[in-house]
């Protein structure tokens, strides 16, 4: 029983800052912290499934990359980072949780230059009950989906590859499809090639092929399986640049991301695709996935009863 563990109610989720573990309502950072005022935060998220971890690895390895990138070097190692998840998760007793990993650049102190070489780094994780992107209704009839007159923010400027919260260009894109009533827009770049979307990786199908976009995305670990799933299943697939013609002509498009899986898409802007449906393949590989899930794919299974 998770519920009350010395007296604390932690059924709603669980945070973990700077070294410290609190229920999640209680979880707080410093106002006054770059990584809140300045973004200066890399990120990560790992989801819970069937009481499991998927490819946890693969997070906490991105998540690494992401803070040597940034010059982020908070004391946890990555072992560290795995025992905190698992204790968050445990706390919670959650067997279907969105689990998050931060490291934030704190502030310079006194006395040191006010410069971010000198803000100590430190990690906020949490875990908290499961987030679709897309509800399951969305997903079976196919997301309804636009491009977005908003470029993403070049790739110079701000690394896609690691995981960030510089999301003016997303939530921009976002209300773009909000007004004109579609569910989500993805971006192109400033050249009008396909980037990503809010939260997603996407693909396309061309003539059988599943393509996804070379560059200027973020390197999603729901995306390497889907790679995985179109080798097992003999399905061709390519990363390469995708130009709007492409995505606009393309016979099936799908998204990916680890708080959903694998999305369908059924209209991208004035364009029905397929029946109106998601397309066979989309949901081959959706339905292949969760059936994968089911079965314990890369998965690190969370030993609930075990002391902290
Ligand atoms: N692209 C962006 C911008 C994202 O925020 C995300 C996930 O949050 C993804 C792609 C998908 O990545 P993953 O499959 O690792 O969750």
């Amino acid at each position: 029983m998770t519920e009350s563990l010395n007296g604390t109610d932690w059924s709603k989720g669980s945070g973990y800052v700077d070294g410290q573990f609190h229920p999640i309502a209680e979880a707080k950072i410093p106002i006054t912290d770059w990584g809140y005022r300045r973004s200066d935060v890399t990120y990560d998220v790992v989801g819970v499934y069937y009481g499991a971890f998927f490819r946890l690895d693969d997070h906490i390895r991105r998540f690494r990359a992401s803070m040597d990138k940034l010059r982020l070097k908070p004391r946890e190692s990555d072992e560290d980072i795995a025992r905190i998840l698992t204790a968050l998760v445990r706390k919670s007793g959650l067997r279907e949780a969105y689990v998050a990993m931060d490291c934030l650049r704190g502030k310079p102190g006194p006395g040191v230059p006010y410069h971010p070489a000198f803000g100590r780094a430190y990690l906020a994780c949490f875990a908290i009950p499961w987030v679709w992107l897309f509800t399951q209704e969305q997903q079976a009839r196919g997301v309804h989906a636009m491009i977005a007159s908003t470029p993403r923010i070049p790739a110079e400027s701000v690394d896609p590859t690691v995981k960030n919260f510089h999301w003016g260009d997303l939530t921009k894109a976002s209300f773009e499809a909000f007004d004109a009533g579609f569910e989500t827009a993805v971006l192109l770049d400033r050249d009008g090639y396909l980037t990503e979307g809010p939260g997603y990786n996407v693909f396309v199908v061309i003539d059988g092929v599943v393509v996804s976009p070379l560059r200027g995305v973020l390197e999603g670990v729901t995306r390497q399986s889907v790679f995985d799933l179109c080798a097992e299943l003999g399905v061709s697939h390519q990363v390469r640049p995708i130009s709007r013609g492409e995505l606009t002509q393309a016979d099936a498009v799908f998204f990916s991301t680890t708080a959903g899986g694998i999305m369908p898409v059924s209209r991208l802007g004035a364009r029905i695709l397929g029946n109106d449906r998601p397309g066979p393949l989309s949901t081959r590989l959706r339905e292949t996935f969760w059936a994968k899930r089911r079965q314990g794919w890369l998965a690190t299974p969370i030993d609930y009863d075990a002391a902290d």
